[in-house]
């Protein structure tokens, strides 16, 4: 007689798995990783000393209010503390979101192609994804997200900049859209990438959230401040949103290292700057040299560029692996190439242009 094993729910079998983005090889050549979106430059001035310091008291659980990054992130962005949520990485806080707002029976709409943790933390809910296909320039289509709203969505969410095509949904547009969604759904703007965009016609979510009760701002200190390894995001929502995050928050989860870090970091708002400023103009160069070379890559205002790669997505990865940068691959779709180092962003250059040529 075969022994039973634990009964697991049934909403886990379908839930696809999170496919980081490839390491670069130990003991290939000279091999950069392209494929997650990271920051190539180090922690910011300070920043490796303050979490070293904090380091010290790994023997004691961290403040599980996360007080002195919360005052310091109400400071920084003028929101009432109790609007304020952290939270292990914006994932965590995405995941916690999902837990507050939907289960068995309710539906959760994010465009598609966009961020791959939506329909893992959608589908662990067992919740039903809904998912929207992007327009032809790759960008959200917000009348049709709209027009999925059904009696039994609870959350949309909004990817902007999209990752992972680096497209934004204009002001108007979003306006448009929240001023339409009935105010009981909870819209999640994810800005992951919001310190990297250039695009006049953005809207920044800390601007939109604050009349619409029913918004919630999403950021992460993994991107632009250069932090993934350490786990913190933070989300801006009213009440009672933002209580809600606190209930479904993992105790103690975001580490004293983590939330010592995260302050340094914004008391290094210049350098943040400067290093910000330096990947946006890498950015544009590697635009100007694709369009260059014949491509059309998406608009972009994220640390990453897409190329609709389609059936030739595998082949261009695996070129890129060959000449020493990891890339992130959607087999039958397109690669995302984020933004690195300058010696990087030139071996992404010469491969797409020899590959364009056998195009
Ligand atoms: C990278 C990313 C995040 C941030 O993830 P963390 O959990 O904060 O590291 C959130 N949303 C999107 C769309 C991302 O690409």
């Amino acid at each position: 007689m075969t022994e039973k094993t634990p009964k697991l729910r049934a909403a886990l079998d379908d839930v696809p798995t999170y496919k980081p983005g490839k390491p670069a090889a130990a003991d290939g050549p000279v091999a950069f990783k392209l494929s997650s979106n990271e920051n190539p430059y180090p922690p910011l001035p300070g920043v490796l000393e303050q979490a070293v310091a904090a380091a010290g008291s790994l023997n004691r659980y961290p403040d599980m209010a996360c007080a002195g990054l919360m005052a310091e992130l109400a400071e920084r962005f003028s929101v009432p503390l109790a609007h304020l949520a952290t939270g292990t990485g914006s994932v965590g806080v995405a995941q916690q979101l999902v837990q507050a707002t939907a289960g068995p029976g309710d539906e959760v709409i994010y465009a598609w192609r966009s961020f791959e943790a939506y329909p893992i933390i959608t589908q662990v809910s067992g919740a039903t994804p809904v998912q929207i296909p992007l327009t032809g320039d790759d960008v959200h289509d917000l009348e049709a997200m709209l027009a999925a709203i059904t009696d039994r969505t609870r959350l949309i969410f909004v990817c902007n900049p999209n990752n992972p095509t680096g497209t934004v949904v204009h002001r108007a547009e979003l306006e448009s859209f929240l001023d339409r969604v009935p105010s009981d759904i909870l819209v999640v703007l994810d800005e992951a990438y919001i310190e990297f965009v250039r695009d006049p016609e953005f809207p920044n979510g800390l601007e939109l959230y604050r009349d619409r009760p029913n918004v919630c701002v999403l950021r992460t200190f993994s991107k632009a401040y250069g932090l993934a390894g350490l786990r913190v995001g933070f989300a801006v929502a009213h009440e009672p949103v933002a209580a809600a995050l606190r209930k479904t928050a993992v105790p103690f989860g975001v580490s004293h290292i983590a939330q010592e870090a995260a302050v340094a970091s914004l008391r290094s708002e210049d350098a943040l700057r400067e290093r910000v400023d330096a990947l946006v103009a890498e950015r544009a160069r590697v635009v100007e040299g694709l369009t260059a070379q014949g491509w059309t890559p998406a608009v972009t205002q994220a640390n990453f560029v897409w190329l609709r790669l389609g059936e030739r997505t595998l082949d261009f990865a695996g070129a890129c692996e060959r000449a020493g940068v990891i890339v992130r691959p959607f087999p039958g779709e397109g690669v995302r190439v984020t933004i690195g180092e300058t010696e990087a962003n030139d071996i992404f250059l010469r491969v797409a242009e020899d590959f364009r040529k056998e195009l």
